[in-house]
């Protein structure tokens, strides 16, 4: 076969524009795909972000402004890109786009009241921008809902197009938690047939519009982060968050591929973003990481246990369970940095347990690559009790960087992180089931008491070091994931 074409659509990526683990997955994975043989065209907002970080974009076709007249909507936008391989072309519409917040203004807390128009923007100029490089995409992988209307439109608003014709479609779940509602309104922004909004069609969701719905019932195949993830969404409402029907009835058609991490970025031996680098032959090296973390974090205790949290400060991460438990664990022989920013009540809560524990916790409320590595490089033991998680990056670089992980058994990290045993013989983290504070507890516990023990805490670090999350494997599975997408008869264009 030729090379496969993909056209990636994503609402952030790496090292443009970031809010989380999707920026990362769609940082890394377009450059493993070409690399195992595809030839990929990422297509991104031209974010504030995006202009902050004074990188060099060329115009193309010369910068003219493309205009496009969807529905009762005139859309206008130029396009930009940054001239590497892959390459990444980016939508520029300043009204849209050039904003504090990716998704939120910060000012009130709440979605930008237009965040409809601008993702419909979004996805046809993605289609738009093939059009006007000449790229033909064979697959078009959307991920998550910012980006699920392009995989609708190449099926209706461009289904007489011959460019799109022999396209098939992928659609990632990143978070099936944040869907994209929107009132009844949006649906005629679509530039669809009025027909298409009734009951249980892919346009309609309880009344209204759910752009991830879409997604899923215009993907040929539909993935998600991790393979139990997969299977949760299917299940009930606490998981699905409403689209459970809708995903079972693809559920021939979904499969779970779990991110990988890139090891040019999150490795203790090569990291220049962290005082000291070392890897499973300089372990002893970590320890100076620990030293100047704490040093920052104005405590000290060099020999006592120092347990790391990088988070959104969000429900989904667990931060309720965390405050259920923090006097407790706050008053054991431990130490903690917590680095997050999120909903005010957990900025709070840490501002709150700083002061009632200054020589034992600090808190930096704020987003902080750089800090991150150094947290990861620095801790001990790392929590994510996550109530879900589709597939979590920082128990991947917590394991890199020889940081034991203490997780929930859910999604992507039921898939990653193998339960320690009492002797650190086997395993590569401490793993709790129920979603229950005493449970939590009770396992960092576990992870203290081994921590007392030299020789054993070394063999855990170590066999956590020694497990390869890398892309390579993960991109091949995605390459697979295609194959079965090009093999299917389109879904049904309307
Ligand atoms: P999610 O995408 O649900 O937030 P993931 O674990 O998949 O969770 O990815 C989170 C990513 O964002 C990781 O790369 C993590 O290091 C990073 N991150 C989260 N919060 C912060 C922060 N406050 N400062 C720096 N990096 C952060």
């Amino acid at each position: 076969m030729d090379k496969v074409k993909v056209l990636f659509t994503t609402s952030e990526a790496v090292p443009y524009a970031k809010t989380g683990g999707l920026a990362d997955v769609s940082g890394a994975l377009p450059r493993f795909l070409q690399e195992a043989g595809a030839e990929v065209k990422t297509i991104l907002p031209f974010y504030r972000q995006v202009k902050e970080t004074k990188k060099k974009f060329k115009p193309v076709e010369g910068g003219r402004l493309i205009k496009y007249t969807l529905g009762p909507g005139n859309l206008e936008f130029s396009l930009l890109t940054d001239g590497k391989t892959p390459e990444t072309i980016f939508v520029k519409n300043d009204k849209l786009y050039d904003r504090p917040e990716l998704y939120r203004d910060s000012a009130t807390g709440k979605d930008w009241a237009d965040n409809d128009d601008r993702y419909i923007t979004y996805s046809i100029a993605a289609l738009l921008a093939c059009k006007e490089t000449g790229f033909k995409p064979d697959i078009i992988h959307a991920n998550d809902w910012q980006a699920a209307l392009s995989l609708a439109f190449a099926r209706t608003v461009f289904k007489d197009d011959p460019f799109f014709a022999e396209a098939h479609t992928v659609f990632t779940i990143h978070n099936v938690a944040y869907q994209g509602h929107f009132p009844k309104e949006t649906f005629y922004k679509l530039g669809t047939s009025p027909h298409l909004f009734y009951p249980a069609s892919p346009f309609e969701f309880w009344g209204k519009v759910n752009f991830m719905k879409i997604g899923i019932s215009y993907a040929d195949i539909v993935n998600t982060v991790s393979e139990r993830y997969a299977v949760e969404i299917q299940s009930d409402p606490e998981f699905g968050h409403g689209l459970e029907g809708v995903l079972r009835e693809r559920n021939a058609d979904l499969f779970g591929i779990v991110n990988g991490i890139d090891y040019d970025d999150w490795n203790p031996e090569k990291d220049t973003l962290i005082p000291q680098r070392y890897g499973p032959k300089t372990l002893e090296n970590k320890k100076k990481n620990k030293a100047a973390l704490l040093k920052k974090s104005g405590l000290a205790g060099i020999n006592d246990p120092l347990v790391g949290m990088i988070s959104r400060l969000v429900d989904q991460k667990g931060l309720d369970l965390f405050a259920e438990i923090a006097d407790d664990l706050l008053s054991l022989k431990v130490k903690m940095v917590v680095l997050g920013t999120g909903d005010a009540r957990y900025h709070e809560l840490f501002k709150e347990l700083e002061k009632k524990y200054p020589k034992k916790i600090k808190a930096f409320l704020t987003f902080d690559n750089k800090l991150a590595h150094g947290i990861e490089a620095g801790a001990d033991l790392f929590l994510m009790p996550s109530r879900y998680e589709p597939c979590g990056l920082n128990q991947l670089y917590s394991l890199k960087y020889g940081t034991v992980p203490v997780v929930r058994e859910t999604g992507g990290l039921a898939d990653t992180v193998e339960p320690a045993d009492e002797t650190g013989e086997r395993g590569t983290g401490f793993v709790f089931t129920h979603y229950d504070s005493a449970e939590f507890l009770e396992t960092i516990k576990k992870g203290l008491a081994l921590y007392g023990n030299k020789a054993a805490w070394k063999k855990l670090q170590l066999q956590g070091m020694a497990q390869d999350f890398s892309w390579h494997s993960s991109a091949v599975k995605y390459l697979d994931l295609y194959r079965k997408a090009l093999a299917k008869e389109p879904v049904e264009a309307v």
